[in-house]
């Protein structure tokens, strides 16, 4: 044994030299710079060809247009699309934006399978009900599943397991954020109407119908929070129950022309519905009488109060202060991740650039070093010393800056292709860093303004970024 310690404590000693020097290499971030060279992205590889967004006859819209063209995706069958690194990266942040105000009301995070057995979809009747929506398979044992679309009965049945739930342990709030599918007959515009696509799903239970409106109103507000803090106009309306059933439903509604949902709102007061949860063609305010008008939206969220439906079939229930076994009043909340992604593309994009949520852009900050061969490649460095400089100095920032090595290509070009990605912040080693101190070109996105700052004023500047 004492044979192997020595040779273990020197290569104990040796691997500590060896981290001590380079941890202070990666601090410095030298050897983690994101190089736009070295991106997984369409428009990197062939730069020419187009993304094979005419080689489908799906209908396309802005969002799909600019997204394929940024490399954001790539279509991979009918409705169904890659999402590729920065497309992962934005839909990272829209989760931790989700998972904070989720968690903040009491949500506990799940996860459950895809695979669903029929036998539970043949319980609450849906099986038969969804028809062709609902993705069907059987095992090698000839037993039946679906790909769940949505999980009622998964989570009810799930719930119902664990039999000795206490009132105390009420309001339960699960939620997940997983992929959900659905075979659209019409799988169109990207992935605003997909075939599999993220859903967050919660589900909640309630010792009473009182408890379960206030859950409702919980959980409704906190998506009034999370589309305020993605900087999203909404409309909450109300809606059409459908197949999931229940007795109450809410819409969060995004207003854009491409919208599938047709959605009337009052002019003189908050009343707001969708045209399917109306009772025939009413032209005047249910509550007020006000005129109502019609508008265009895209369905981002979906609220149900759905009372007992599925705790009763499938026995949820808890015991109340007297040790009876009630039945729980159920909710159920779901909200189209990537669809809230695409949606906001198509909505706060230009004809052709892509414009984020500040909060999900995929990085904050693009840094674009001079083209070889000009006379500010003398100071090349410059733009390298200003991304380790502005990692070093803002913690937020690690991680949030690329540059752009592609020095080959003309300042004018790789602009271009930071506008199409939309970068909130594009910082540019352009003629002026040949001043003395050298000056960097900063432009903003969001507000379209260029502002031309010294290597300390770029630092200030971006020192208030927020990032998810
Ligand atoms: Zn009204």
């Amino acid at each position: 044994m004492a044979i192997h310690s020595y040779p273990g404590r020197l290569f104990n000693r040796l691997f500590c030299d060896f981290l001590h020097l380079h941890s202070s290499h990666y601090h410095h971030g030298r050897s983690k710079r994101l190089l736009i060279s070295r991106f997984f992205q369409p428009m990197n590889l062939r730069d020419d060809r187009m993304t094979g967004a005419g080689r489908s006859s799906e209908l396309s819209c802005k969002s799909q247009r600019l997204m394929l063209q940024a490399g954001l995706i790539q279509p991979a069958n009918t409705g169904c699309f890659h999402y590729l690194p920065f497309t992962v990266r934005a839909m990272e942040k829209l989760v931790r934006v989700i998972d904070e105000e989720m968690q903040s009301i009491g949500g506990q995070k799940v996860d459950m399978p895809s695979l669903t057995s029929a036998s539970l979809w043949k319980i609450s009747e849906r099986w038969d009900l969804l028809g062709k929506e609902l993705f069907r398979l059987k095992d090698r044992h000839n037993v039946e599943y679906c790909l769940s679309p949505t999980h009622e009965e998964a989570v009810t049945e799930l719930v119902a397991m664990q039999g000795n739930l206490s009132y105390k342990q009420l309001p339960l709030m699960l939620y997940q954020v997983t992929r959900k599918f659905r075979d659209e007959p019409k799988p169109r515009f990207g992935l605003l109407r997909g075939r599999e696509f993220y859903m967050k799903d919660m589900y909640t239970f309630d010792v009473s119908e009182k408890a379960a409106m206030e859950t409702y109103n919980l959980v409704s507000d906190a998506y009034t929070r999370i589309f305020e803090q993605l900087g999203l106009e909404f409309v909450k309306v109300q809606a059409d129950t459908g197949s999931i059933g229940g007795k109450m439903s809410h819409e969060f509604q995004l207003p854009a022309e491409i919208g599938e949902d047709r959605l009337l709102m009052c002019s003189d007061c908050h009343f707001a519905a969708n045209v399917e949860a109306m009772m025939g063609a009413e032209t005047n305010c249910p509550q007020c009488h006000g005129k109502l008008r019609e508008s265009k939206g895209i369905e981002v969220g979906h609220t149900f109060y759905l009372g007992t439906k599925y705790s009763r079939i499938l026995g949820a229930s808890y015991s109340n202060t007297e040790n009876k076994p009630i039945v729980a009043e159920m909710g159920c909340f779901g909200l189209g991740v990537t669809r809230i992604l695409a949606a906001s593309i198509e909505i706060l994009s230009t004809e052709d650039n892509i414009r984020w949520p500040g909060l999900l852009a995929p990085y904050q900050v693009c840094i674009i070093s001079p083209k070889k061969g000009s006379k500010e490649e003398l100071v090349t460095e410059l733009a390298a010393t200003l991304y380790d400089t502005l990692i070093d100095a803002l913690p937020q920032l690690h991680g949030e800056v690329v540059l752009d090595d592609r020095s080959h290509l003309t300042i004018g070009k790789r602009l271009k292709d930071a506008n199409h990605l939309g970068y909130p912040y594009v910082v540019i080693a352009g003629k002026r860093v040949l001043e003395n101190p050298p000056v960097f070109e900063v432009s903003c996105q969001n507000n379209g303004k260029t502002v031309f700052l010294t290597q300390e004023g770029v630092l200030d500047f971006l020192r208030n970024v927020k990032v998810a």
